[in-house]
C-alpha cells in the first residue's frame, strides 16, 4: 500500500463535528426517543469506526449500518450501542449472522425468506433473532408489503428463535417537506403497525425518521430516528440546527504557470482563457472522487501566503488532476494548500471553502455520492 505520508491528496475527518452534529440532533428529540447514528459506507466515507465512536460520545445509542458485515466489526469494537444492520442475501447471510447474532445485533428483515434465514442462523447462534420488521411503504426496495405483516408476526410468535424488536420503514420524499408522499407512506406505516402489533403483540421499536423527518416532521420521530447525513454535517433540508462539515478534502498545487488569453484547458478544450491569467495545477482528480460531470463548474479554496483565495476549477476534471483560475495577479505558490470542500479554518471573515453540497449541485448529485465517492487513493487523517 502507499505511505499516506507520500500522498497529497487528504481527507480530513474531525470526529468532534460528527460529536457537535450528534448531540445538536439530539437537541430536536423528546426524551424517550433515541437516536441511531447511521454508519453505513464507512461512515458515509468518514471511517466507520472513528464515525460510530464520534456519534455515540454525541448521544447516540444505536448504529445503523446496511451490510452485516459492517455491523460485525461494529460489535467487535465493542462500543456502547445498539447495532441494527438491514441488507443482506442469502449467500453471506449464511456465513455472517449466525456470528452477528451471536454478537446480540438487531438484524432487519424485509421479506419471508430473509426471516427464515434468520431464524435459521439464530439456531446456529442458540441465541434468540431481535428483528425489526422491515414494511415497504413505497421505497419499493427491501421490506414486506403491508398485508403481509401479519402472517411476518405469526411466524416470529410462533418460533422461539425469532423475537419482535421493531417495525420501521424509510420514507421516500422526505427532503421534500411539501411532498405528500411522506404522509401517505405514515399512513400505511401506521396501519401496517396496527395489523402487526393485533398479531404480535406490542412492538417494542418503532421508527422511520432519517435525518430530513428528523429535522422538520417532530410527529415522527416515534421511538427512534435513524439520521445519517446530518451527522456529517450537510443539512438535507434548510435548518437552524447547528451542523458543520466532518469530512475536508484538501490537495496542494502542484505548479502555477502563465498563460495567454485563449488558451485552452484539458480535454476537449471545454475552456479557453478569455484573458490572459495564472493558472494552477491540483493533483486530484475523478479518481480521487471528484465528479467528471463537476467540470467547470465549481470552486476550490486555495490558502496562499497571503490570505485565502477562491478559485474556480477550469475545464474538464481529468482522472487525476485538474486545473484552477488563479486570476493574472494571484500570489498563489506550487505547495500551497488546496481546499475542495468542506471546513478550511483560516480566517472568519475571509472566503470559505466550497461544501460537499456545492459539489454534489456542481455534479448533478447529492452529498452523500460527494462524500462516499472519495476514493482509496485519498489519505484519510484524523484530526
Ligand atoms: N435509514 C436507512 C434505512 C437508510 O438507508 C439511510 C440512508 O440512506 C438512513 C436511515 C439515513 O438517511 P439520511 O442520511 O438521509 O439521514
Amino acid at each position: 500500500a502507499e505511505d499516506p505520508r507520500h500522498v497529497p491528496n487528504r481527507a480530513l475527518i474531525d470526529p468532534s463535528a460528527i460529536t457537535e452534529n450528534t448531540r445538536a440532533m439530539g437537541t430536536l428529540l423528546e426524551e424517550q426517543t433515541a437516536l441511531m447514528a447511521v454508519v453505513k459506507a464507512d461512515g458515509y466515507g468518514h471511517g466507520m469506526l472513528t464515525a460510530a465512536r464520534a456519534a455515540v460520545e454525541g448521544g447516540a445509542t444505536w448504529l445503523g449500518v446496511a451490510h452485516p458485515a459492517s455491523a460485525l466489526a461494529l460489535a467487535r469494537a465493542g462500543l456502547d450501542a445498539q447495532i441494527l444492520t438491514w441488507l443482506f442475501e442469502p449467500h453471506t447471510a449464511r456465513i455472517v449472522l449466525p456470528e452477528v447474532i451471536g454478537h446480540g445485533v438487531e438484524v432487519s428483515v424485509g421479506s419471508p425468506q430473509m426471516l427464515a434465514l434468520v431464524a435459521e442462523a439464530a439456531r446456529e447462534a442458540d441465541r434468540r433473532a431481535r428483528v425489526h420488521l422491515k414494511i415497504d411503504t413505497g421505497m419499493g426496495r427491501g421490506g414486506v408489503l403491508p398485508w403481509q405483516v401479519r402472517e411476518m408476526g405469526a411466524t416470529m410468535g410462533e418460533d422461539d428463535f425469532l423475537r419482535l424488536a421493531g417495525a420501521w420503514t424509510h420514507l421516500t420524499s422526505a427532503d421534500d417537506p411539501e411532498d405528500p408522499a411522506t404522509d401517505q407512506q405514515v399512513e400505511l406505516f401506521d396501519s401496517a403497525c396496527e395489523a402487526l402489533a393485533e398479531e404480535a403483540g406490542p412492538i417494542p421499536l418503532q421508527h422511520l425518521a432519517n435525518s430530513a423527518a428528523t429535522l422538520t416532521r417532530p410527529d415522527l420521530h416515534r421511538d427512534l430516528v435513524r439520521p445519517g447525513i446530518a451527522l456529517y454535517g450537510c443539512p438535507p433540508v434548510p435548518t437552524d440546527v447547528p451542523l458543520r462539515p466532518a469530512l475536508t478534502l484538501t490537495s496542494r498545487l502542484a505548479m502555477v504557470k502563465d498563460v495567454p488569453e485563449g488558451h485552452s484547458i484539458g480535454y476537449g478544450r471545454m475552456r479557453t482563457t478569455s484573458r490572459a491569467t495564472r493558472l494552477g495545477l491540483v493533483p486530484i482528480g475523478y479518481a480521487d472522487g471528484l465528479h467528471r460531470a463537476a467540470s467547470d463548474r465549481c470552486d476550490v479554496l486555495v490558502r496562499t501566503e497571503h490570505g485565502d483565495r477562491r478559485a474556480p476549477q477550469v475545464g474538464r476534471i481529468s482522472m487525476d488532476q485538474i486545473v484552477i483560475d488563479l486570476g493574472p495577479d494571484s500570489e498563489a505558490r506550487a505547495g500551497d494548500e488546496v481546499f475542495l470542500f468542506g471546513d478550511a479554518g483560516g480566517d472568519p471573515n475571509g472566503p470559505s471553502a466550497p461544501t460537499a453540497e456545492d459539489w454534489a449541485r456542481a455534479a448533478g448529485t447529492i452529498p452523500y455520492e460527494v462524500l462516499t465517492s472519495v476514493s482509496g487513493r485519498v489519505s484519510r487523517k484524523v484530526l
